[in-house]
């Protein structure tokens, strides 16, 4: 049998264990208790899912910590305002091909996935994070190289969604042919947010596959200090997560 640093130590395991519904999370945060019935209805409309590595960060399960409130659905997210929407930055009028946006002349996003390891309460493209836990098809991806092999303008193409490092490593190493086959495809840029969510993910397998397709960066985004610590709070963990999977990164040139 696996250690549980073993496990833990595992993307997969991390991802097939995330925290997916309000009981799993009143077993995790046993004085989240009388807060169940708003963290359900609001992850009714916006989904709920926290790594465990992720959920080993929060400190104390109230709002004021903050990644208690970067990662567990608020009432607050229910509130409707006229000045709000769902795609807050107009993608979806700027969509040539399913799964393809481009609002600027040279440069296309495409969302190949709609799955998170952790849900951020802050999302910005919550019409699409969480609703259906997928990738796009095999045919939608083919549309969406075909469509900038078409344009000679696009030089710069980003892979986002949800987050594309969610998917297998074969996966994304196709992905990346496909595009870097492609003359005019001079920069290609993956949006993720796992070096924070789910370091566990930046293997060194993974580092060796994405070194094939440089010049290639990784844009991600960390929002407090804490999401930068070595251990999380979590019984039995010894592994300094973290530090291993930025040196890998870093170590990629
Ligand atoms: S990882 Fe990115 S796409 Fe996913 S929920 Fe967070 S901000 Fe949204």
């Amino acid at each position: 049998m696996k250690s549980f640093a073993k496990c833990a130590a595992d993307w997969r395991w991390q991802l097939r264990h995330r925290i997916r519904s309000v009981p799993e999370l009143v077993a995790r945060f046993p004085a989240l208790g009388r807060h169940a019935a708003g963290i359900a209805a609001a992850s009714a409309k916006f989904p709920l899912a926290i790594t465990p590595y992720y959920a080993g960060l929060i400190g104390r399960a109230v709002e004021a910590d903050p990644i208690f409130r970067l990662a567990v659905p608020q009432a607050v997210e229910l509130a409707e305002r006229n000045f709000q929407s769902l795609d807050p930055m107009g993608e979806g009028r700027h969509a040539p091909v399913p799964g393809l946006i481009r609002r600027y002349r040279d440069r296309a996003l495409i969302l190949v996935s709609s799955t998170c390891a952790t849900y951020c309460r802050h999302c910005d493209r919550k019409r699409v994070a969480g609703r259906r836990e997928g990738a796009l098809t095999a045919a939608q991806l083919r549309r969406a190289v075909a469509w900038i092999a078409q344009h000679r303008e696009i030089r710069d193409v980003i892979l986002s969604g949800g987050v594309p490092l969610t998917l297998g490593d074969a996966a994304l190493e196709r992905m990346l042919a496909a595009l870097r086959a492609i003359p005019h495809v001079e920069i290609i840029r993956i949006h993720t947010r796992t070096p924070a969510t789910l370091p566990q993910r930046i293997t060194p397998g993974l580092v060796r596959r994405l070194r094939r397709f440089q010049p290639l960066w990784i844009n991600t985004q960390f929002n407090h200090p804490r999401e930068l610590q070595r251990r999380p709070r979590w019984p039995g963990w010894r592994t300094p997560v973290f530090r291993s999977a930025t040196r890998r990164c870093c170590c990629a040139e």
